[in-house]
């Protein structure tokens, strides 16, 4: 079949079994490509080639390790117009956005390049007489990489580059939405100088070479990040084996509006919090919590901000929202609005599938007015460019509700008060907070994850990525008399 990517097994690019059309969400009568999906015999040999290459990998000098990543952060970062726009094209977001994201994803490399030469431990004296104590971290073997669709790459690099850095084995599997994404980082990492087998890209559906993945006992750790159903069964799968895991998971995240905001930055911060990327992130700003007092006039001015936003195909010049990313998405977000509305919210604006010049999932940003925090709307995580207003009489009843959720990733406060702040940053039950700025938009040097059911194990990104692919071990040393 012409035009067909394969996956990368054990050091060679193999064809699989079958294969699935990748199209465009912008304009569906174009096909990207076909992607290989990889059977489980191909897993396998993914595995047991893992499992030899990880050892040289990690016996690999420090200074060749830290070269191999940072040529693929570099690399990424002087292509990140041109692998933008085929991130943008496969999975909808505006060009600037997919060539921020490839450029971001190469900043994790970099950063994880600097990593490989801080690796430092601990050293103590033995509670007995001369004896002297070793703390130090090890690699964890194979690792899994379970990744999702809405950051096809950065999602992806950030758990790729810390497992490569920390001197493990990657057997990946991205989402089958956005396969082209995953060939190009693959062809990038393919070509660097590092053991036959060390990374495998496995392509396929998540119900079969995933689920074979994450419950493989040859996997020594497994992060993820996609929804909470998905999560919960690898979380079964990985205790069967007592694989150690890390799940990435949904959220529903409130931005408060404090009546002494600055309105600027408010309606900037809940347009771009809400509705960038359409919407399909997991740090969306989903539910507006705004205080009685400022309710019309924040209203008013979202409702002008969210009606101006251009849909349109996500390379085109001005789009600044682009199609969700498939058909199943669109059907779920109309679904919901339908059921915004039974619930008894007012739709302010936006909402309705869009019919473009190009064939697409196109929809217009709804603002969703006259909720409250039981409804289903705003208790479940949508993925959607919707957002609801939820009107308050307080700060204290504001804390509350931003509180009163299941989920707990990224909350926000728009305030002028410090105090209101202080107080928000230090109660509010999510693993990110954020003052005066969108709920979307985090830094790579820092740790990332959520509390409640939007996260759990140990967090990403950072230096505190080690606490997932790293094991610790305890030397003891008698060197006896000299
Ligand atoms: P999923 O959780 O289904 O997919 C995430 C990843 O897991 C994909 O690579 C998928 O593969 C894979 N996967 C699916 N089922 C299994 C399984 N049984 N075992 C192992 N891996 C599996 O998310 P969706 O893409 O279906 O999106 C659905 C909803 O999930 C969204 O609407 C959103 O609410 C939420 N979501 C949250 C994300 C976040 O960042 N927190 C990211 C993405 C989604 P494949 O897709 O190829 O089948």
């Amino acid at each position: 079949m012409s035009n067909l990517s394969n996956n990368f097994i054990a050091g060679d690019w193999v064809k699989g079994s079958s294969s699935i059309s990748n199209i465009n969400p912008s304009d569906t009568n174009d096909v990207i490509g076909e992607y290989a999906q990889a059977n489980n015999a191909q897993l396998e040999d993914a595995l047991n080639s893992s499992q030899i290459a990880q050892k040289h990998w990690a016996a690999t000098g420090l200074e060749q390790r830290q070269a191999v990543l940072m040529k693929i952060g570099e690399e990424m970062m002087a292509r990140s117009a041109e692998l933008g726009e085929l991130l943008s094209r496969e999975e909808g977001k505006p060009v600037a956005e997919g060539k921020g994201e490839i450029y971001r994803a190469g900043q994790f490399f970099t950063y994880y390049a600097a990593e490989v030469l801080r690796q430092s431990g601990d050293t103590a004296d033995s509670v007995r007489p001369n004896i002297e104590i070793d703390v130090r971290r090890e690699a964890m073997g194979t690792v899994a990489i379970i990744s999702p669709w809405n950051f096809p790459t950065a999602t992806a690099s950030w758990k790729i580059a810390p497992a490569l850095a920390f001197g493990n084995a990657v057997i990946w599997k991205p989402a089958n939405l956005t396969p082209a994404s995953a060939v190009a980082l693959t062809e990038i990492i393919a070509k660097q100088d590092i053991p036959k087998g060390l990374f495998n890209l496995v392509m396929g559906s998540g119900s079969s070479i995933g689920q074979a993945l994450a419950e493989s006992p040859k996997v020594h750790a497994i992060s993820f990040t996609g929804s909470y159903d998905v999560g919960l069964q690898i979380a079964g799968a990985a205790a069967k084996n007592l694989t150690k895991f890390q799940l990435e998971l949904g959220s529903k995240n409130p931005l408060v509006v404090m009546d002494d905001a600055d309105i600027d930055v408010a309606v900037a911060a809940a347009t771009g919090g809400a509705f960038g990327s359409t919407g399909q992130k997991c740090t969306a700003s989903s539910r507006l919590v705004v205080h009685a007092s400022i309710h019309d006039e924040f209203v008013d001015r979202m409702s002008q901000s969210t009606s101006a936003l251009k849909v349109g195909h996500a390379l085109h010049e001005g789009t600044q929202i682009g199609p969700v990313a498939s058909q199943q998405q669109l059907d779920s977000n109309l679904k919901y609005m339908s059921l915004a509305k039974e619930e008894g919210c007012e739709i302010v604006c936006g909402g309705e599938k869009l019919e473009l010049d190009n064939p697409g999932f196109y929809m217009q940003p709804a603002l969703l007015v006259g909720g409250n925090n039981t409804m289903r709307v705003n208790r479940e995580e949508l993925f959607a460019p919707m957002s609801c207003v939820i009107k308050v009489a307080d700060y204290d009843e504001a804390l509350s509700v931003a509180n009163d959720t299941d989920f707990g990733l990224v909350s926000g406060i728009i305030t002028q008060s410090l105090s209101r702040a202080s107080h928000f940053r230090r109660n509010a039950e999510s693993g990110c907070v954020m003052v005066n700025l969108p709920t979307a938009g985090t830094d790579y040097h820092v740790p990332f994850g959520g509390r409640k059911n939007s996260s759990f194990g140990p967090r990403e990104q950072g230096s505190y990525a080690k606490e997932l692919y790293t094991q610790v071990k305890t030397s003891y040393i008698s060197s006896g008399n000299p």
